[in-house]
């Protein structure tokens, strides 16, 4: 897929502030720091779609943006958050699970994973609670230039071992790069197959 337009749409603090839309949508989602906005501005070649290492508050809300003017791209805020109060977490959490299972129009979730990192709990809980919560997603391991291919297949292995103790069959494994580019015609050919 070639992307002719992206631009911004609007922003919601949750679902009930969500836009009422027909078009189908693909949301992005993963720890802070994960490099989701650099991903995001490479995917849709426009440098400053995603603001990269955004403050935390700003980057609090659910960002929609219309891609080709038919299908949207959703930024959805970074989990894991050290610095709120664990209420504030529980909240947000909330938030954000609300919209992943009663979004309708939601097609796929990209579930951000640091490359560089052995299997971290909170993504192997996020990824699980997205499985037991029948949200459709795939994997997408970032940072891939900052490490050899072998320590990538190592890294990924990690990981999915350690998901195949609760999960039958694998979701779909991407790897990305915003710095080389390497990973967006896949992501992109799985989105245009995804919107037919
Ligand atoms: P976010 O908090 O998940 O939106 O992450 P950012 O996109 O702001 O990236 C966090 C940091 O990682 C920034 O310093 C980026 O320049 C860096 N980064 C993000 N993606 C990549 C990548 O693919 N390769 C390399 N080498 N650095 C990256």
């Amino acid at each position: 897929m070639k992307i002719t337009s992206a631009t911004f749409l609007t922003s919601a603090p949750d679902l009930e502030g969500c836009p009422e839309l027909q078009l189908p949508e693909f949301a992005f989602i993963g720890r802070s720091n994960v490099g989701k906005s650099s991903l995001l501005n490479m995917l849709t070649g426009k440098k400053g779609l995603a603001k990269v290492s955004g403050s935390p508050g700003h980057t609090r809300l659910i960002n929609f943006f219309t891609i080709n003017g038919r299908w949207t791209l959703v930024d959805l805020p970074g989990y894991g958050y050290a610095k709120i109060s664990k209420q504030a977490r529980e909240k947000f959490q909330e938030m954000i699970a609300d919209f992943m299972v009663n979004r309708e129009n939601l097609s796929c979730v990209f579930a951000l994973i640091d490359a560089r990192l052995s299997p971290q709990q909170s993504d192997l809980e996020f990824v699980r609670w997205l499985m037991e919560g029948g949200v459709p997603f795939v994997l997408v391991f970032t940072k891939s230039d900052k490490l050899k291919a072998s320590k990538i297949e190592k890294n990924i292995a990690a990981f999915t071992d350690a998901m195949s103790e609760w999960c039958d069959g694998l979701p779909r494994i991407f790897t990305s790069s915003a710095k080389t580019g390497s990973g967006r015609q896949d992501l992109l050919t799985f989105i245009g197959q995804a919107i037919g």
